[in-house]
């Protein structure tokens, strides 16, 4: 048996403070090794809960708010998952853990090849990757029971919802002004019942396939 990584301890330390309750979210972020996902140069700050940047001038997203996004999405192991924005691959890895499968989108062809050998690296052979544009959700694939958007949407993403099961829950950062909150969605047959969670700080969901990289 491994011996924990203290830097783990400091951070499992650090998410319970922040309000993470869910063992089995704490759980799934404990059996994810940060440091696979962020570039070599930040390797030594990979187990901080704090965002870092990645290519393609993108982040990989704070420990805590991956932690608080996965708990808000209350999953179990028959869901089947959206998720918006690959990046690292992070949060993907983090969701595959408590759901069934977990598909995920992202705009640069970079980020997404990285994420995917992650996947490989790790044995997650519960993530479905794609290249192109996720801001019309993964039709095919729809209906989800839960989505996850980590980039965030000028306003209510109405056409992914669309994607939403009835009783299904999603989380996505909105921008409100001049900040951006973290919403929950919970779909109630036509109905969507919305609810504020915290603000956040996400890069910005962009439209189309990213033309470089
Ligand atoms: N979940 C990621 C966070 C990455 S940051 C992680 O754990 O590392 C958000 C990502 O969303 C970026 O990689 C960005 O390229 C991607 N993105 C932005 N707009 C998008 C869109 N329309 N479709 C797909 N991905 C998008």
């Amino acid at each position: 048996m491994n011996l924990p990584d203290p830097r783990m301890i400091q951070l499992v330390m650090s998410l319970r403070g922040g309000g993470v309750t869910d063992a089995k979210v704490m759980g799934a972020l404990e059996r994810t090794p940060r440091h696979l996902f962020v570039p070599d140069r930040f390797g030594d700050q990979a187990y901080d809960d704090r965002a870092l940047p990645i290519d393609c001038g993108q982040t990989i997203s704070q420990p805590l708010i991956v932690a608080l996004m996965t708990q808000a999405l209350k999953l179990d192991d028959r869901c089947k998952v959206l998720e918006i924005g690959t990046g690292s691959g992070y949060q993907a890895a983090v969701l595959a853990r408590l759901a069934r499968r977990v598909y995920t989108v992202e705009r640069y062809r970079t980020l997404s090849r990285e994420a995917e050998a992650r996947f490989e690296a790790l044995r997650l052979t519960n993530i479905v990757t794609r290249i192109g544009d996720g801001t019309q959700g993964w039709p095919e694939q729809a209906p989800f029971d839960r989505i996850i958007l980590t980039a965030s949407a000028p306003q209510r993403p109405d056409a992914i919802l669309e994607q939403l099961k009835d009783g299904g829950i999603a989380v996505a950062p909105v921008d409100r002004d001049i900040k951006q909150v973290l919403v929950r969605y919970v779909r109630e047959g036509d109905n969507i019942v919305e609810t504020d969670l915290m603000d956040v700080r996400f890069v910005p969901l962009v439209k189309g396939e990213a033309r470089a990289l």
